[in-house]
């Protein structure tokens, strides 16, 4: 058990992940690193934990059910509740032709491999650790989404990761009426974000952001006081249209 306020962050073996958890751990978060890969896992929490940052690694995949709930259960019985969970991990494998891809080329699978991993992946994370968070009377989720998801702004390219960005959001606009309407108190608070065009595996090398930018807005609505929103959707610290 730990005494600092408990967060699990998805995907975090690198890229914006990796710096959502060296941030909060910073901020005095005892957090978990989660990864698909066990051992690239263990090595980006032992990166962090020579910067004297408190954080453990865990292995899950976001598209099993399976390894969410031994994940979940296996932090739980060692640390205790999760206060902070911030859905991360997403894919973006829509192709060819990067923003020039074509609905015309969107494959089933790829359809479907978006949609296990950015859109079911949090749904049944949230399903996993909100019921506690309700108990507790205490909460935050963030959901990493992206400006390609708002349907005011829609447009072509990227079609599956599009699609699956504006289910993100709906389903973080579900979780926080349900949120609410079953704990009784406002402090549960479930929120997405766009972090902007961050230079990492995903954002390529044009990208206008460092990772520490990307990072600024999960953190901050990781970290929300009680009197902070929920059901919202953010860049820069700043409400954005759905
Ligand atoms: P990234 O560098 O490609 O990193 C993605 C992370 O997700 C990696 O750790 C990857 O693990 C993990 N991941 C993928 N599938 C997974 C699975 N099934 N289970 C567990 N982990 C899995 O991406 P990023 O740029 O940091 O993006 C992070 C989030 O921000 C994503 O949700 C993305 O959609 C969103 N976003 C990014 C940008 C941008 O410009 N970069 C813009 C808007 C939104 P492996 O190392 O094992 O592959």
């Amino acid at each position: 058990m730990t005494s600092s306020p408990l967060a699990l962050v998805t995907g975090a073996n690198r890229g914006i992940g990796f710096e959502i958890t060296r941030q909060l751990a910073r901020l005095g978060y005892a957090v978990i690193l989660s990864a698909r890969d066990a051992a690239k896992g263990e090595a980006a929490a032992a990166a962090l934990k020579t910067e004297g940052l408190i954080v453990s690694a865990v292995t899950l995949d976001v598209t099993s059910a399976d390894s969410i709930s031994a994940a979940i259960a296996d932090i739980e019985n060692k640390h205790g509740p999760l206060g902070v969970l911030v859905n991360n991990a997403g894919i973006l494998i829509d192709g060819p032709g990067g923003f020039e891809s074509s609905l015309f080329d969107m494959t089933d699978d790829t359809a479907r491999r978006t949609w296990e991993t950015n859109v079911l992946g949090p749904a049944h994370l949230i399903k996993a650790v909100l019921p506690g968070m309700i108990a507790h009377g205490v909460g935050r989720v963030v959901n990493l989404s992206s400006g390609a998801g708002q349907l005011s702004g829609m447009g072509s390219g990227f079609p599956a990761y599009r699609m699956s960005k504006s289910a993100l959001n709906a389903l973080t606009r579900v979780a926080a009426a349900e949120a609410g309407n079953a704990s009784g108190t406002s402090n549960v608070k479930i929120n997405a974000c766009c972090p902007g065009w961050v230079r990492t595996s995903m954002g390529g090398p044009q990208a206008t952001r460092l990772v520490e930018q990307g990072a600024e807005t999960p953190v901050w609505l990781a970290t929300l006081g009680e009197d902070g929103p929920t059901g919202g959707f953010f860049r820069d610290k700043a409400p954005i249209p759905w």
